[in-house]
């Protein structure tokens, strides 16, 4: 960056210590750079005066031109306000201040035309504005701010008192965007990617973005600076992946051996699905590559991931390896433990668990005979991660529900193995939409288990208030006296976690009673009791002891309990989308018929109501994702927050997904023609992705 942008911000004409001192602690601006990419997040069009008798109750904001008419005082004491009357020919309406009124009074002058702007309000059928943006006319000598779409920043409170207000705000990025010169914005896209794209120059769209004269410049703008941020974590992600395609040389896995053969011959009680004999395959071609493979593996929950990842662990083992996966909850890598400890006894393998609660002389032991090698697989949670976890010989790690997991994990990963790193397959139920996964995985292979196990059904999906709560009663009665067990999920969430308890226990209570013992057992588990407790409520649940489960999102992952065939979740108004989603994907494992009932109150917000309404209607889990990324942006996301790679300003996943989708064919394009970037043509990008990538912490020991 150029010397003037590097400038601290106090310089800037207008700023001084005082403002400066806000602008760094608000808004993180410390220099001028940072000021010229504080990007406005949306625009008053300025080229629009309306006439005062067109206004109607569709507008928000508007511009009118009118003459001052008649000030009034009106009001006492906090009521007090200053009133004026502006008319412009076709119409009046009233401008109002309640802060400042004397000093408003003493600037504006009646009989003059102003320039008006503000937000629209009604008040007995009559229209206003409060505190609206005002000006002369005659003192808009610029002419061009009556011609362009004024950009809008975002502001705090405290910088409005600065009166770095809307046009305060306007008034600095004025300055500083009049001082730059081509030079101080160098361009990131070689002169034939500039070409190919049509996009205008860096050095353009900043000055656009900021101060566009049209609605098209503006678009310009935008679409320039988007594709930029889409472009470079795309070719970031890919110049990785082709990276470690060629350079990383991975343990080659040749042989199909006995524990393999003898799980599929002899244990394997079903015929895989065809997509998870496609999947296995890939998985098989990239282990005895040669490459070390990373490979993210989708599938829906119930779709059958846990079986592709046993085998592939037996692939590992069958080749002189060690294996492990993690999980990151303890229950849910206890679940993961306890669901393939039986085979791996049978096959004759050594599996042990590691986790936060595994401590003292059993953890020393499990440590010693993982570094002597006589562990076959380690289940655990982010505890395998620790440094004095030693492997003797890991050649496969499996990380399950990756969206949990930071970048930093991953990369702990890497290093628990010499001289190569481990294979690493990342399994996800959370089905991630086609754009997030092209943004956030792009340097990983992906295969799709896209095919439920056979006799599967959908869960049927009922939305309840609470005044049918007697027939939920039935219904639980019904599928009880089958033989089937229930489950019953409250909400649970750190902030409201003393609330959220009581009302559990009070729906413990009330079910207590309705079911009572000793024809009915209830197991409890939540998030504040021991691990020892909850896996024994849990066990008790797995071994039909208990009919009823009452529970809190802690089983939204990873239980498996197929004779589950009814869910009742409470407050279901509370749940996002891919959190119903899963925790309703725990039912409809047995074959048999399972049902959903989803409780609320009467009074829903519409977002509550489309949640509902999606889960009522589909079981499509990439429906619900997409329906869940619209709702609530890619932003919040589960776990998406973390991502080093993506720092979007501009772009957004959902709405930008053309502009994603080229991006990414011109980066697999480059890439593939100049893997290294080694071209002088290339030369400024690849400059720019190790800018990028000294910024983002984490990577830089892998990539
Ligand atoms: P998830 O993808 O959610 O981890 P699981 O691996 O836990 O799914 O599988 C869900 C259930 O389906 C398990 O009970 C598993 O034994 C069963 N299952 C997996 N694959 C098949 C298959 N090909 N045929 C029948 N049942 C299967
Ligand atoms: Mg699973």
């Amino acid at each position: 960056m150029s010397k003037l942008l590097d400038t601290p911000i106090e310089y800037l004409k207008g700023v001084g210590p005082a403002k400066g001192k806000a602008l760094r602690k608000d808004l993180g601006i410390n220099t001028l750079g940072d000021l010229v990419e504080y990007f406005p997040f949306r625009y008053i069009d300025k080229t629009i005066i309306l006439p005062i008798n067109q206004i109607t109750d569709a507008h928000q904001e508007v511009q009118v031109k009118g003459k001052l008419l008649r000030f009034s005082h009106e009001g006492v004491g906090r009521a007090k306000r200053l009133s004026a009357i502006l008319h412009d020919g076709t119409g009046s309406l009233d401008l109002v201040w309640f802060q400042g009124a004397s000093r408003v009074a003493n600037v504006l002058e009646q009989g003059k035309t102003y320039l008006v702007y503000g937000r629209l309000q009604k008040f007995r059928n009559r229209y206003s504005i409060a505190h609206p943006e005002i000006e002369l006319l005659s003192n808009l000598a610029d002419a061009s701010t009556l011609s362009t779409l004024a950009p809008v920043y975002s502001s705090t409170d405290s910088l409005r008192k600065k009166r770095l207000d809307g046009n305060g705000f306007r008034r600095l990025t004025k300055t500083l965007i009049s001082q730059i010169k081509p030079p101080d914005i160098p361009e990131t896209l070689p002169p034939y990617l500039l070409e190919k794209t049509r996009l205008i120059s860096r050095f353009e769209a900043i000055k656009k973005i900021h101060f566009p004269a049209s609605a098209k410049e503006k678009e310009q703008a935008l679409n320039r600076l988007k594709f930029e941020e889409l472009f470079f974590a795309q070719l970031r992600a890919i110049h990785r992946k082709y990276k470690n395609y060629r350079e990383i040389p991975g343990y080659r896995f040749d042989i199909i051996g006995d524990k393999f053969n003898q799980y599929f011959n002899d244990i394997l009680s079903f015929e895989l699905t065809g997509a998870q004999k496609r999947v296995l395959k890939e998985i098989r071609a990239d282990l005895k590559s040669g490459r070390q493979m990373n490979r993210l593996l989708q599938g829906d929950v119930g779709s059958g991931k846990t079986v592709v990842a046993l085998m592939s662990i037996l692939m590992a083992i069958d080749n002189g390896f060690q294996a492990c996966m993690i999980a990151p909850t303890e229950i849910l890598a206890m679940q993961h433990f306890l669901g393939i400890e039986e085979e791996a006894r049978q096959l004759g393998l050594q599996i042990a668990f590691l986790a936060g609660s595994v401590k003292g002389k059993k953890r020393a032991k499990i440590l010693e005979a993982l570094a002597l090698g006589q562990i076959d697989i380690l289940i655990g949670t982010h505890a395998v991660l620790e440094e004095p976890v030693i492997f003797k010989n890991l050649g496969l790690a499996i990380t399950d529900e990756q969206h949990r997991f930071g970048v930093e994990q991953r990369s702990k990963l890497w290093r628990k193995s010499k001289p190569n790193p481990p294979h690493i397959l990342v399994m996800t139920a959370t089905p991630i939409p086609r754009t997030l996964s092209m943004a956030f995985y792009g340097d990983l292979d992906v295969s799709k288990i896209d095919e439920m196990p056979p006799g599967r059904q959908p869960v049927e999906t009922l939305h309840f208030s609470e005044s049918k709560r007697l027939r939920v009663y039935g219904i639980m009665r019904e599928e009880i006296a089958k033989g089937r067990q229930v489950y019953v999920v409250f909400p649970m969430i750190e902030e409201n976690e003393d609330l959220d308890l009581q009302n559990l226990q009070r729906g413990y209570d009330l079910l207590s009673n309705e079911f009572p013992r000793p024809e009915y057992e209830i197991s409890v588990v939540h998030g504040k009791m021991k691990t020892k407790d909850k896996d024994y409520e849990m066990q008790r649940f797995v071994e039909k002891k208990t009919q009823i489960m009452v529970a809190t999102t802690v089983i939204e992952v990873g239980v498996n309990v197929p004779n589950a065939t009814l869910m009742i979740i409470e407050n279901a108004n509370r749940f996002g989308l891919s959190q119903l989603h899963q925790l309703r994907g725990r039912v409809g494992r047995g074959g048999g018929h399972s049902m959903c009932i989803l409780m609320t109150g009467f009074k829903l917000s519409n977002e509550a109501k489309f949640r509902i309404k999606t889960m009522t209607e589909t079981n499509d889990g990439f429906v619900i994702a997409e329906a869940d990324l619209k709702l609530r942006g890619p932003g919040d996301m589960e776990g998406t927050r973390q991502s080093g790679d993506l720092n979007l300003k501009l772009a957004s996943l959902v709405e930008d997904e053309k502009i994603l989708a080229f991006a990414r064919k011109l980066a697999i394009l480059i890439i593939e023609k100049d893997p290294k970037l080694e071209h002088p043509e290339n030369a400024l990008l690849r400059k720019h992705i190790q800018t990028i990538g000294r910024k983002a912490l984490g990577w830089s020991h892998i990539s």
